[in-house]
């Protein structure tokens, strides 16, 4: 990587602004799922391990009105992010202001500061997501240095990623940045061939520009989950009450054009009368629906033949899920892909964030591909071909 690394700096004794993404799902006042507070485990690590003061900044949920902010105190992150360390943190419930400027003041070497919710600055006026300049000002003047590792909002242009990387002179990017520039984007501007794309999810309308972006580079496309029912729909093909965008179908047809060979559709599916957690009514190609029925899933055969092609593949990015993989009687599109991807050890495999990654840990594979991606609308802005401000404002080394 051409960026500028944590492990680059000189740490020890510096007071370091980190910008991470906490942003966990929370249920009952329980996290439900601390991923992503693993994942940022090992640049707060590195940064207090070689002598620096952590200053963490992030994000959680949204916050508009001053009730939110009841909900959303990053107060909850911190006692779990103290466990996984084994050590204390330092949470101030303040954005800015004298608590905040005299704790970070007191940090010993080593020391980790959480502060609280960057979204607090969007109740007074959006400062945060909009980039105030003067905000990002004021945080730059707490730190010596920046370091961005929050990949979930590389999409974003806020306060705390390139708000603060403007003002402070330089930004490093932290490993799990790193990693996702090494794999997204090592992906799509150095790819091992072939270059196998999977993509699923609900609807076409989500990733037409990533469909149109991957058509330029890679080898072969493989669409299914609800979007391939408008492919099938434009190519004349009665799919029942399956999901369809009927004014994507002219899109569809023109993206098959482009795609010639590339676009490769599933052969056969799960049918069923309602959209419930049932024994599929029957497996079999789409001319085989029947009045009333839907597909939920693609089938075995389907399954056997995407396997074939990733089998040969180098490199595999996936994004977005074959079937209603929620219901236990469709997720075995899904599961087949995963396994495909997992049995190919030669290839570098990307999972793109969201409803994949959280299908791929779920389903028992979190170690087996070279890379999930932690950022769900910023993986695929990333797959799109769009510069990310989080990434663009990491300084070259
Ligand atoms: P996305 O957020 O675009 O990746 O879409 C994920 C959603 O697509 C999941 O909730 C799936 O249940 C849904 N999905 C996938 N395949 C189908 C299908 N054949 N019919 C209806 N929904 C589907």
């Amino acid at each position: 990587m051409s960026k500028l690394l944590v492990s680059d700096l000189d740490l020890k004794g510096k007071k370091v602004l980190i910008r991470v993404d906490f942003n966990v799902p929370i249920v009952a006042d329980q996290i439900t799922d601390d991923n992503r507070i693993k994942a940022a485990l090992p640049t707060i690590e590195y940064v207090i391990n070689e002598g620096g003061k952590a200053i963490l900044f992030s994000h959680l949920g949204r916050v508009k009105t001053a009730e939110d902010k009841e909900n959303n105190s990053l107060y909850i992150v911190k006692t779990r992010l103290a466990e996984l360390l084994n050590k204390d943190v330092i949470f101030v419930p303040e954005t800015r202001g004298k608590l905040l400027e005299t704790e970070i003041n007191h940090l010993q070497n080593g020391d980790v500061l959480l502060v609280e919710n960057t979204r607090f600055e969007d109740v007074d006026g959006k400062k945060e997501s909009k980039n105030d300049q003067e905000l990002g000002k004021y945080w730059a003047s707490l730190g010596d240095l920046f370091v961005n590792d929050a990949f979930g909002t590389a999409h974003r242009s806020h306060a705390s990623n390139v708000g603060i990387a403007s003002n402070i002179g330089s930004c490093a990017a932290g490993f799990l940045l790193a990693k996702e520039i090494d794999f997204i984007g090592g992906a799509i501007s150095n790819p091992k061939r072939p270059l196998v794309a999977v993509l699923g999810g609900a609807k076409v309308s989500d990733k037409i520009s990533v469909i149109e972006n991957l058509l330029k580079l890679a080898d072969q496309i493989i669409i299914g989950g609800g979007m391939a029912y408008t492919f099938l729909k434009a190519l004349g093909h009665d799919v029942g009450g399956s999901l369809v965008e009927l004014d994507k179908c002219d899109l569809a047809l023109e993206l098959l054009k482009q795609g010639k060979d590339k676009i490769v559709l599933p052969i056969d599916f799960a049918f069923t009368k309602e959209f419930k957690d049932l024994e599929p009514a029957h497996y079999g190609t789409i001319d085989t629906i029947k009045e009333g029925e839907m597909s939920l899933d693609i089938g075995p055969k389907s399954i056997a033949h995407f396997t074939k092609i990733l089998k040969e593949a180098k490199t595999i990015i996936w994004n977005g899920p074959m079937g209603v993989f929620e219901f236990e009687h469709y997720n075995l599109g899904t599961k087949g892909i995963l396994k495909a991807l997992a049995e190919n050890k030669e290839a570098i495999t990307i999972i793109g964030g969201g409803d994949s990654a959280s299908a791929a840990i779920n389903f028992g594979y979190q170690d087996a591909f070279s890379h999930i991606s932690t950022g769900g609308g910023a993986s695929l802005e990333y797959l799109e071909g769009k510069k990310l401000p989080g990434i663009e404002c990491v300084s070259e080394k």
